[in-house]
């Protein structure tokens, strides 16, 4: 656990997010501001802060994010696509840092993004 980073208050639940998928080390939970009809965030719950940083530390929990994303998009019924982002550092628009995978989906999704 981080001091002062937003999403381990939400996996210590001091703040409850809009939770739907849970295990043992990931939670996922809808974004506040969604980009998508289904905009769901997946995260750790070991805070670390990039996606590569958790493959150093943690590797395992990889890929049990990759199988939560799945889980996730199977039940928000995104058989047609979905996408699985991580923004990583500045200037790839990451703002909170505890790393997290974007699942969006249930529109058509442009490419290359913005
Ligand atoms: P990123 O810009 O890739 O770091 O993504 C951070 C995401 O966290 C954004 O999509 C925000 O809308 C989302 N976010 C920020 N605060 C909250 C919150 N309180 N609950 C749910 N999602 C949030
Ligand atoms: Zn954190």
């Amino acid at each position: 656990m981080s001091e002062d980073c937003l999403f381990c208050k939400f996996v210590s639940r001091e703040i409850e997010p809009d939770v739907v998928h849970e295990t043992s080390t990931t939670l996922a939970f809808r974004d506040i501001n969604p980009q998508a009809p289904t905009h769901v965030l997946v995260i750790p719950k070991a805070h670390q802060p990039t996606i590569a940083d958790l493959a150093a530390h943690e590797p395992s929990v990889v890929a049990d994010l990759a199988a939560a994303a799945g889980a996730v998009a199977e039940q928000e019924g995104l058989g047609e696509g979905y996408r699985l982002v991580f923004n990583t550092g500045q200037q790839a628009g990451q703002t909170v840092f505890h790393v997290h995978g974007h699942v969006l989906g249930g529109r058509s999704l442009e490419w290359p993004p913005g």
